[in-house]
């Protein structure tokens, strides 16, 4: 199965695929991971908050370790399915949201951090 890249949620999102996500990224970075992935083209990522405005949820100081988590879950699936980890795309306009830190969403293609 080709896999085309991976497409960021936020948990307000209700339209993932219709049926959920496959991996959600919690705030304190843990991930849980749904039993099957729903959609044969692109894999679902979940990060929990709203991205959509600005406020508490959105606080570059209390997700970074979220954006790490996400950043280490990128890099692992995309070496699983050979994805490259550079096609992260969001759902839509409003989802992850405007608000949506992408410049810390650091992913290193290589071997770059032990
Ligand atoms: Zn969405």
């Amino acid at each position: 199965m080709d896999y085309k890249g991976f497409i960021l949620h936020h948990s307000r999102c209700t339209s993932i695929n219709g049926k959920g996500f496959d991996f959600w990224v919690a705030k304190d970075g843990a991930i849980y991971a749904a039993p099957l992935l729903t959609d044969p083209e692109h894999i679902h990522i979940c990060l929990e908050g709203d991205y959509g405005m600005a406020g508490p949820l959105t606080d570059p100081r209390g997700c970074s370790g979220q954006l790490f988590a996400a950043g280490k879950l990128i890099l692992e699936l995309s070496a699983r399915y050979r994805i490259s980890p550079l096609l992260v795309e969001a759902h839509d306009d409003s989802c992850p949201g405007a608000y949506f830190p992408w410049n810390e969403l650091v992913i290193y293609p290589a071997d770059g951090y032990h």
